[in-house]
């Protein structure tokens, strides 16, 4: 593919300079805008990336791109203990260009030592190497308590973990809620993929659950964790499932001065906003520049064996993003059945801090 070509002769000449602005952590360029070609010179994390495989040839295929990962460990897939040794074994020999976060099972809720189960695994975790931890959307979605009644992320057994998080300034990744896609039936969806997944996922198309806690419920505890913990470092993952308004997100960054997001699986329901009002997402990601962070939530695992496919894949989206946010390109959207959206050009200032600057200051600690 052309494009690889072009990003590994640029590699050498930017090897170096990317490395010093990594470890110094800022980026400073003398232009005002990116093209379409500074993709793969300029230096990048994509801060949500499930790295699940000791198969190293995606990262050294990303670094090649000057794209560093954040990989969350979840409590979902594949062992949670594997995942961690997974993680800690590409953290020893990738160190400082890929990050990883620990997480914990749920499965002994309303046991004794609950609460103290989670905080040692989070310790041992961090000791690892561990950027921090992730906590998954099964609480709230799946986790039930013995009245049958959902367990949400307010719930006191949780609230030792959080006091420790705070305490100890560890910084979380949330991933809380769905899209409120999921509560709506699938033809109300406004992006394919969502309509695809729920159609494939029944069990999580919250729409055919009404017995289950509403997309407001799982706001809601979502925030009064912020409102309980107001020195925790949070990140919202995919928008903080408040990807269907800028509007609501701004509020809540007005409301809670510590919270971040990702922007992972989530850069459609932008896109499908800029359709309406594109000055308005762009002035948004402007204005909150130091509060939101690039990630794809794409995914490499042991199955995934044919190494030009998956590297062609990732290129394509990490591509597409990149065009959608530093250029005035416009790019057709498949989700958006096929409609043409125009990139939004944000300022090289803006996109460094996207897509590298507040990554590198939030998971280190
Ligand atoms: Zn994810």
């Amino acid at each position: 593919m052309k494009p690889f070509t072009a990003c590994r002769i640029r590699r050498f000449l930017f090897f170096t300079v990317s490395l010093a602005l990594f470890s110094s952590c800022s980026v400073n360029s003398e232009k005002e805008f990116y093209t379409a070609e500074d993709f793969c010179s300029v230096p990048k994390i994509d801060a949500h990336f499930h790295y699940n495989t000791t198969d190293t040839r995606y990262l050294k295929f990303a670094d090649s791109l000057n794209m560093w990962f954040v990989s969350p460990n979840v409590d979902a897939g594949r062992s949670i203990d594997e995942q961690f040794d997974i993680a800690r074994m590409l953290k020893k020999e990738f160190g400082h260009k890929f990050f990883f976060l620990g997480t914990f099972p749920v499965d002994n809720y309303g046991e004794p030592g609950f609460a103290g189960e989670i905080i040692e695994r989070i310790e041992k975790a961090v000791k690892s190497g561990a950027s921090g931890v992730k906590i998954w959307k099964n609480i709230g979605m799946e986790l039930i308590d013995q009245y049958g009644d959902y367990v949400m992320i307010d719930d006191p057994a949780f609230h030792p973990v959080f006091e420790y998080l705070q305490e100890n300034g560890i910084p979380v990744l949330g991933h809380l809620g769905e899209p409120l896609n999921c509560w709506l039936p699938l033809e109300e969806m406004t992006l394919g993929n969502d309509r695809r997944y729920f159609q494939n996922n029944p069990q999580y198309h919250m729409y055919l659950h009404p017995e289950a806690p509403s997309y407001q419920d799982q706001i809601t505890a979502r925030d009064n964790i912020l409102n309980m913990y107001p020195g925790l470092k949070f990140s919202g993952a995919h928008l903080a499932s408040l990807e269907w308004s800028v509007d609501e997100l701004a509020e809540r960054f007005e409301s809670f001065p510590e919270l971040k997001v990702d922007l992972s699986a989530r850069i459609g329901h932008l896109q499908y906003q800029s359709l309406t009002d594109h000055q308005k997402v762009r002035d948004f990601l402007i204005k909150y520049q130091d509060r939101i962070m690039y990630g794809s939530d794409m995914s490499v695992t042991d199955r995934s064996t044919d190494y030009g496919r998956i590297t062609g894949n990732l290129y394509q989206r990490w591509m597409d993003d990149w065009i959608y946010l530093a250029t005035d390109s416009a790019i057709v959207v498949k989700d958006l059945e096929g409609q043409k959206v125009a990139g939004l050009k944000l300022p090289t200032s803006v996109i460094d801090r996207i897509y590298y600057q507040n990554s590198g200051e939030f998971f280190k600690h």
